[in-house]
Order: structure tokens, then C-alpha cells, then sequence
């Protein structure tokens, strides 16, 4: 730390993601990426928009709001555009919790979280999730705190349905409810039909995911129009050029070919179902997840042993080791074939290790 490191800022632990190796060809499993390329389209697009670079690109993203509407079936006054949506939970954090409006989340969720929380000095809560890593909605009902949730949660891939998170938002009326969508499209179903009807209601959703464009950098709010004009405020106070004009073209190829990512979903899918049955015939426990990612443990081998293991054989999976997790391990889900590796390399470990 050099000497000038403010004193607000020189105790944060900041977030740690997940590891980017360049020394080998890894199957990776550990951050949650989409295995399929973006369309063709997206590279055409980004290359044309490539020599209008010398431009700032269009802070209002009119054109890109356009089609989410479309999409999404929301007006374009509902929605900002992030560069990501970790932007996007940052802002509404700044923007909607501060110390009379304190944060509260599961303990177990996504760990920018916290992150977020301490940088901008807002106090949060971590409420345990039951034993079996699902959320008990009393636990947020009628709270008068901003909350946040991802639905499904992270890394445990557990859904909530609508109908508890409408209770949730239903229930907390003087407060922001916050609902972190970037695994939404793998199972679950969208709180975005319930911002018409809820005027504290965010849902935050991601282009990361299924829609194979998380080196971009695009992610998005959805709400009520006085809350976007909030956002907006916070953006156009940090950042307003958030969204560069190679992601924002990236952003609209892959929207006009919405059909391509959903279809890449279901494939995800279903190679999470086989995979899911593959580690139970292995003897591990795995969670019932909504997201392209799958969470298990095994009574053989502990779950940092495992992640080690697997590494040296060239597959990466995440590991996280905080207390109450460290016997998991969260696999993201790849290709049919990378799965089949990551079967047959967990096959060989406990063969050489003779569990
Ligand atoms: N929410 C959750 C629950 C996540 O796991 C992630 C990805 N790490 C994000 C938000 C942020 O994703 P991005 O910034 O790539 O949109």
C-alpha cells in the first residue's frame, strides 16, 4: 500500500474473481462463462463499429434500450445500461442504501456484495441461509432495509419463485428490493412483469451469462422510471460514457438474435441435468440449481483436495473458503464434452487416490 491510500478506502478487502490462467488450455469451469461463442453476427457488428471509435459512444444508449425493450417488453425509460452488472449493483447500492437504509443479504450469496457494501460505508446484515442453503422469506419480509438477493443465488444455484419474491417486495414498501437476475435465464422466472406493478422493485440482469458476452461488459437495470432516473444520476456522476461502442454494438447483434442464446440456455441445461446425475452416481451431494453452474461436495475428498486435483489434470472449478462452503466446489457448466472431461478426470482422482 503506498503511503497516500486514504484511510476510507485502505482497509477495504476488495472482491477476488475467479482465476484467469494464461499458462495452459484449461477447461474452464470456475467463472461461470457461456462455452459458446457469441453468434457471428456480434463479430461483424463490433468490426464496423470499430472505425466510429474515435467517437465517444451515445451515453444514452438509445439505441440499445430500444431493442431490450423489445425483449425485455419494458419501455425504454425503465432501463439503464451498465458496464456490467456489477455496475449496475454498485450504483443501486450508492444510490439506495446508506446508514438509515442498511443492506441486507444472505450470508451465502455473491461476494461483490460486501465489497460493494464497505466501499460506499454501508452498513449490511448477513442473514444464514437454512441449513440446506435455501432462503427463508420471513427472514425478509417487512425488514424496512435494502435488500438484495440473486435469484437463482450464487453459488448455491437455489431458485426462488416469483410468487415468494413478490412477497418479499410486496412486503418492504418504504424500501429499494434489489433482485440480482444474472442467472435467470437457466430455470427461473423473471421479477421484470412485477417493476410495472411495484415501484420499489430493481431487477438487475447481465449479458455475461447466457448471452456469451461477459468480455464485453454489459449489464442492465430494470425498474420503475424514478429509479432509473436515480441510477442515472449516480452514472452521470462517475462514469457516463459506461458502455463503450463496441459493446453497446456487441449488445444489439446479440439481442437481434435472442433465439440463438436461449437455444444455447436449454443446451446448458440439459448438459447441467447429465452432469448433475454423473457426481451423484460419483457419490456427491449436488444442489438442485437454476443456473448455468452446479454446487456439490463429496463425503471422499474435501472440497479444496478436489479443486486442487483437479487443476494439475487441467480442469478449473471455484473454491471458495469461507467456512460454511469450504467442502463445495461450484462448476460451471460447459459443452457436453467438457463435462465428460470433468466426469472422467473427478473418475481418475479417486482412482489414484483409491477413495
Ligand atoms: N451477480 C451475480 C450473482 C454474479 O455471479 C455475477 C458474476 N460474477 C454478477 C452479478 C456480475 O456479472 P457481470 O458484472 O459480468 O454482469
Amino acid at each position: 500500500m503506498s503511503r497516500f491510500f486514504t484511510s476510507k478506502y485502505s482497509s477495504l478487502t476488495p472482491y477476488t474473481p475467479g482465476e484467469q490462467p494464461k499458462d495452459l488450455e484449461y477447461v474452464k469451469l470456475n467463472t461461470n462463462e457461456s462455452p459458446f461463442a457469441p453468434s457471428p453476427s456480434v463479430a461483424k457488428k463490433v468490426e464496423q463499429e470499430a472505425n466510429k471509435l474515435m467517437l465517444y459512444s451515445d451515453p444514452e444508449c438509445v439505441d440499445l434500450r430500444k431493442k431490450m425493450s423489445k425483449v425485455f417488453g419494458v419501455k425504454s425509460e425503465n432501463i439503464i445500461m451498465t458496464n456490467g452488472s456489477d455496475e449496475v449493483l454498485n450504483f443501486a447500492f450508492m444510490a439506495f442504501a446508506d446508514q438509515k437504509n442498511p443492506l441486507i443479504f444472505p450470508d451465502i450469496t455473491y461476494g461483490f456484495y460486501p465489497v460493494f457494501a464497505e466501499l460506499n460505508g454501508i452498513p449490511y446484515q448477513e442473514i444464514p441461509l437454512k441449513s440446506d442453503f435455501s432462503i427463508d422469506i420471513n427472514d425478509y419480509l417487512g425488514k424496512n432495509k435494502t435488500i438484495v438477493i440473486a435469484n437463482p443465488n450464487a453459488p448455491t444455484g437455489l431458485l426462488l419463485s416469483l410468487e415468494k419474491i413478490e412477497k418479499i417486495v410486496s412486503s418492504n414498501p418504504q424500501n429499494i428490493v434489489i433482485i440480482d437476475e444474472a442467472y435467470i435465464d437457466f430455470g427461473g422466472e423473471s421479477a421484470i412483469k412485477l417493476t410495472e406493478k411495484y415501484d420499489n422493485l430493481l431487477v438487475t440482469g447481465t449479458f455475461s451469462k447466457s448471452r456469451s458476452l461477459a468480455g464485453g461488459r454489459l449489464g442492465f437495470g430494470i425498474a420503475n422510471e424514478k429509479i432509473i432516473n436515480d441510477l442515472n444520476t449516480i452514472k452521470y456522476s462517475t462514469n457516463p460514457y459506461n458502455v463503450n461502442r463496441l459493446t453497446a454494438a456487441a449488445g444489439k447483434a446479440v439481442l437481434d438474435e435472442n433465439d440463438y442464446y436461449l437455444n444455447n440456455c436449454k443446451k446448458i441445461i440439459e448438459n447441467r441435468e447429465f452432469t448433475k446425475l454423473e457426481l451423484e452416481n460419483l457419490g456427491f451431494e449436488v444442489l438442485n440449481s437454476s443456473a448455468n453452474f452446479l454446487f456439490a461436495k463429496s463425503e471422499k475428498i474435501d472440497g479444496e483436495t478436489l479443486y486442487k486435483e483437479l487443476k494439475k489434470k487441467g480442469v478449473l472449478v471455484r473454491h471458495f473458503e469461507k467456512e460454511r462452503i469450504k467442502n463445495y466446489n461450484r462448476i460451471t457448466i460447459g459443452t457436453k464434452e467438457q463435462m465428460e472431461t470433468l466426469i472422467q478426470k473427478i473418475k481418475e482422482i479417486f482412482k489414484e487416490k483409491q477413495l
